[in-house]
């Protein structure tokens, strides 16, 4: 059986060019780039190398990016340093209810050290609302944190209006650009970004590396301690075939992010577009316009994300339902029930997400066997009957009616 991979937003397949440069950091040039000698050097060079290619793609300075351990590590650096920088200046953080946990869970750690933190509401495409941002700062508010695209539903948020109205106010604004590099363009003056995370594995590059861009300027405290490596904002030897492979998986990305994003969106509206006709009670979750390129999220009515799942991994395609870190919880995922679905409607959903290597045939065998899947769960569903029951009874009565 063909294994159709569509779980792009929970990591992706590590480029091959990405994984031959790595392995040299590790058989050759494996000094420790903070030792003085040759093999050092060396390791160094490849270090600020790839600083200079991270840099370069979001529009920063070398100087303003601090390599970490992925996008979790980056945004608890970006949340929690900023948040004890400034403490004396404030205690009020403002973030949204639609975060990915490694900034909510954050958040909720700070309010039991005294922070307070707003949690923005969101539209019903998972769009926050600038005047809500704007009545929610106070002089005591000390950062602001959005992300720029959600990784379940893939919203778009108005991140440059966000920035601007923070930066207005004198406030910094972190953004967890994780699922937006390398699917849209992201510079961070045209956006008014002041902090932002990075990983590496959702664009093609290794697990375990990302950075964290910090604005020259901005106030942020280390929160881990043990070394002098990044200026002391993130001790410990750093991981010199991740940032290597980090640096060219993100030239590769900008590279071909112009030809890419049209073509996973025309995958993605096929798709969108030929589920939707082909099987009825079907939702799409999140933006229909301000959306990533790549991401296909559906509501089934009376069936259960996870039956779907499984019954479509035996088909050979991998999805997920909500995000890859609440699926296994029973909970439905925080992101839909913030857009205001109903526990039940939540429940039904399905994140299709695409990748580099997806074909036309690949959108095409699910667009095929999704409904045969969808047929056979609802037939197990006595709410599904009925609601067809009525449905049609209304229908009856409304045309007799006329
Ligand atoms: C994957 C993801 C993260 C976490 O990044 P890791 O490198 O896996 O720790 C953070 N935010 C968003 C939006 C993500 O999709």
């Amino acid at each position: 059986m063909k294994k159709i991979y569509m779980d792009h937003s929970a990591t992706t397949r590590t480029d091959n060019d990405v994984a031959t440069f790595m392995v040299k950091y590790m058989t050759e040039t494996y000094g420790n780039p903070s030792s003085v000698h040759s093999f050092g050097r060396e390791a160094r060079k490849a270090v600020d190398e790839a600083r200079e290619k991270v840099a370069q793609a979001i529009g920063a300075q070398p100087d303003e990016i601090i390599f970490t351990s992925g996008g979790t590590e980056a945004d608890n650096l970006a949340v929690r340093g900023v948040a004890y920088a400034n403490r004396k200046r404030g205690n009020h953080i403002i973030t949204s209810s639609i975060e990915h946990h490694a900034v909510l869970d954050t958040c909720k750690s700070l309010e039991r050290e005294g922070f307070e933190v707003t949690y923005l509401p969101v539209d019903e495409y998972g769009m926050v609302r600038t005047e809500d941002l704007k009545n929610a700062i106070t002089d005591r508010t000390i950062l602001v944190s959005i992300m720029h695209a959600n990784n379940e539903v893939g919203t778009i948020q108005p991140i440059k209006e966000i920035g601007a109205i923070a930066r207005g106010k004198g406030i910094p604004l972190h953004s967890d650009t994780v699922q937006s590099i390398g699917k849209i363009p992201v510079d961070v003056n045209e956006l008014n970004i002041d902090l932002l995370a990075i990983s590496a594995h959702k664009f093609y590059g290794p697990k375990g590396i990302g950075c964290l861009y910090m604005r020259k300027g901005v106030r942020m405290l280390p929160v881990t301690f043990g070394g002098s490596q990044e200026r002391k904002r993130r001790p410990g030897t750093l991981n010199v075939p991740g940032i290597a492979g980090l640096g060219l998986a993100i030239e590769k990305a900008a590279v071909s992010v112009g030809e890419q994003a049209p073509y996973q969106a025309r995958l993605r509206d096929r798709m969108i577009k030929g589920i939707m006709e082909k099987i009825d009670y079907v939702k799409l979750n999140g933006h229909p316009a301000e959306r990533l390129p790549n991401n296909v999220n559906l509501s089934f009515q009376f069936i259960e994300g996870e039956s779907l799942l499984l019954s479509l991994d035996m088909k050979g395609v991998a999805a997920s339902s909500g995000s890859a870190c609440t699926s296994g919880s029973l909970d439905p995922s925080h992101v839909l029930l913030a857009m205001g679905l109903s526990h039940e409607i939540a429940h039904g959903s399905l994140r299709l997400t695409l990748g580099k290597e997806n074909t036309e045939e690949e959108a095409d065998y699910v667009i095929e066997v999704l409904p045969e899947i969808v047929k056979r769960l609802r037939a197990m569903s006595p709410l599904y009957a009925g609601r067809v029951q009525a449905d049609k009874h209304q229908s009856e009565e409304c045309c007799s009616n006329v």
